[in-house]
């Protein structure tokens, strides 16, 4: 560069200068050439300082990009590929770096077991014919370690070509396991309902099996188990019950988790009820045997319902959806009408079942306005106390007199009230009507009101006991004229808040009466849980009666309340039989059809006389 700089100043020297110029213009124009050369040189180190920092700048960004990146030339050899490329693929770097040629490339990459099942020869076929296109591309390459990678090849403007590789094994791992998630029950592992429709529609679209022989079942008093046991119990229970399922089905059957207590099993099959039972029956076996969980003996029991369709080839592959729904609407019907008043515990889907459900939907319906139409009214059966001669009390009985319909029972309706939430509504009612009527009553005659374990759960309303004081209040009727009937129900008494709402009852004056005694689930534990004023044996053992084991367990149950202080009533008398053996083994108050049956507010001065008339015989 100093060679040039020399050469430059002798130039200038040795040009023919005007003969007016005189030496020092002269000099001071080498000094201006010099100045000029000087910012020049300047000007382009600055260049190639810029150059060199955008050159490590591009060197870094390239090397720590998180995707692999290659760039070959026009003749397929490699112009650059970064550190991440060659971690991807364990190139070693004195192999795959620039001026490499692809074949080499890639025999090294066979070599390293990047493409499993191909030799390098048909590795580098499929290269080129890829690249021979010339066109952009994406596509995906499975690693021989279940990497996943995707790629994408950009053609350059010079016929070279830039390659990156991102490794997706585990954003695909996180969707698979978000869309497993949401098609399985994460309980259970088993696909939930969502996959199983999706299951349906697509065999329906595909003609798939030509059928469904639908099973849907549910695991009986799942509920109470939860309750007692703690959920972690249910959760193992169902988990095991999964498995059973399971261990039924061939493996072309699909075993979903609907819901709580809920499964299904689908067989893509040409519809066949009688296939569809025996697998039913295996399954409530299957079921139905006992098995230990968290250190509880448990004995489970399923009941079934059963739907079966052909897929008819000339229906529409849209139709999908609407026929699955029905199918499983005809199997979810099946199912709740299966051990319901003494049907099978298995039970095929039949059309009257619609007609059936739409029937209970209109009951439904009128229940809730039978309250405000002034349909609800209440029947009072006397109660007979034999030793006092005298009627004691009445039991105050729901009766719904429906313009249609005619009486609907209390069996019937009360379940329903529960079922829609309107019992609280009802209950409270039943405790105004109760209390206003029996105020008009003679003095000393008591008023008996059933109250649903429902209500004592807390609701939207006033609790139990503000209920019981306002009617009381209200009425003026003397609290200790009203005794209060509860049944006896598994998880009533669990709850320490019942038991303190009994208490608060009892305060008020009213006294409690355990009703069905001997029907529940834990009778004896029962009577700890609570100081009962009344007993009231069952109507089944009364029935029995004069048999001698009805005979046994009626004896036995007033033992009981004698020795706790506790009277015992007998319900459901309607024999002097019956009467003479209850009054043989202890019982003092008498209920029954004997005595009378339940009668109208209008008819209680009657019956206080007519239903003494059984003691004068
Ligand atoms: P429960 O409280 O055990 O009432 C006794 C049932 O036995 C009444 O049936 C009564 O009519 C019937 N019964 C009485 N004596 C005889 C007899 O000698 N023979 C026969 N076969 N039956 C007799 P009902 O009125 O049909 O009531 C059925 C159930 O409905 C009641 O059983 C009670 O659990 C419920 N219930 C009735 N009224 C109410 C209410 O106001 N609230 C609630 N939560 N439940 C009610
Ligand atoms: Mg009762
Ligand atoms: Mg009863």
């Amino acid at each position: 560069m100093l060679a040039r700089l020399a050469g430059f100043v002798k130039e200038i020297r040795q040009r023919p200068t005007p003969p007016k110029l005189p030496e020092s213009a002269l000099l001071e124009a080498e000094l201006q050439a010099l100045e000029m050369f000087r910012l020049d040189m300047a000007e382009i180190e600055l260049r190639g300082q810029e150059l060199e920092e955008t050159h490590a700048r591009l060197d870094a960004a390239l090397h720590t990009m998180p995707h692999g990146l290659i760039m070959l030339d026009a003749d397929l050899r490699v112009v650059l590929c970064n550190r991440r490329l060659r971690a991807l693929f364990g190139f070693d770097p004195d192999i795959v770096r620039p001026g490499a040629t692809l074949a080499q490339v890639i025999t090294h990459s066979v070599a390293l077991g990047n493409h499993p099942g191909c030799s390098p020869a048909e590795a580098l076929a499929a290269t080129r014919s890829r690249l021979a296109h010339g066109v952009a591309c994406a596509f995906e390459q499975h690693l021989a370690d279940r990497r996943l990678l995707s790629v994408h090849w950009e053609p350059m403007p010079d016929g070279g070509w830039v390659c990156t590789y991102e490794d997706i094994t585990a954003r695909v791992a996180a969707t698979e396991r978000a869309a497993h998630l949401a098609r399985h029950d994460s309980i259970t592992g088993l696909p939930n309902r969502a996959a199983l429709i999706e299951a349906m529609q697509t065999a329906w679209q595909k003609r798939r099996g030509c059928g469904f022989n639908l099973l849907c079942l549910e695991i009986e008093r799942f509920q109470d188990l939860c309750d007692t046991a703690g959920h972690a119990t249910g959760d193992e229970l169902l988990r095991r019950i999964g498995e059973r399922l399971g261990a039924c089905v061939r493996q072309t059957d699909i075993v979903a988790h609907l819901r709580g207590a809920g499964f299904a099993i689908l067989q893509l099959a040409p519809a066949n009820p009688d296939l569809a039972a025996r697998l039913a029956k295996r399954v409530a076996d299957a079921v139905h045997a006992p098995l230990r969980v968290n250190g509880r003996s448990l004995l489970p029991t399923a009941r079934i319902g059963i739907a079966t369709r052909d897929i008819d080839l000339d229906e529409p592959a849209t139709a999908a959806e609407e026929a699955v729904a029905e199918v499983l609407r005809n199997a979810s019907l099946a199912l709740t009408r299966a051990g319901q008043d003494g049907a099978a515990r298995v039970l095929l889907y039949a059309p009257d079942m619609d007609r059936r459900a739409q029937a209970r939907h209109a009951l439904e319906m009128d229940l809730r306005a039978a309250l405000s139409a002034g349909q609800l009214s209440l029947y009072y059966q006397p109660l007979v106390s034999v030793s006092r001669h005298c009627v004691t009390g009445f039991e105050a009985l729901l009766r719904w007199k429906h313009p249609e319909r005619g009486f609907v029972s209390p069996g019937v309706f009360v379940p329903l009230a529960e079922e829609l939430g309107l019992i609280g509504e009802i209950g409270a009612w039943a405790l105004r009507t109760a209390c206003t009527q029996a105020a008009k009553w003679p003095q000393k005659v008591k008023v008996a009101v059933n109250l649903s374990p429902l209500q004592f759960l807390p609701g939207p309303g006033p609790g139990l006991e503000t209920v019981v004081a306002n009617a009381l209040a209200r009425s003026g009727l003397d609290p200790l004229r009203l005794e209060l009937e509860i049944t006896e129900s598994l998880r009533l008494m669990d709850d320490e808040r019942t038991k303190s709402t009994l208490h608060a009852l009892r305060e008020l004056g009213a006294g409690i009466a355990l009703d069905d005694f001997g029907t529940g689930y834990s009778s004896l534990s029962y009577l700890r849980s609570f100081p009962f004023d009344k007993l009231k044996i069952d109507q089944s053992f009364v029935r029995g009666l004069p048999e001698t084991e009805s005979e046994a367990i009626v004896r036995a149950i007033s033992a009981l309340g004698a020795s706790l202080g506790i009277a015992t009533v007998a319900e459901g008398i309607e024999t002097p039989t019956q009467l003479a053996t209850l009054v043989a083994e202890g019982c003092d108050i008498m209920q029954g059809y004997l005595f009378g049956k339940p009668c109208p507010n209008d008819d209680v001065p009657a019956a206080l006389v007519s239903a003494l008339a059984p003691l004068s015989v």
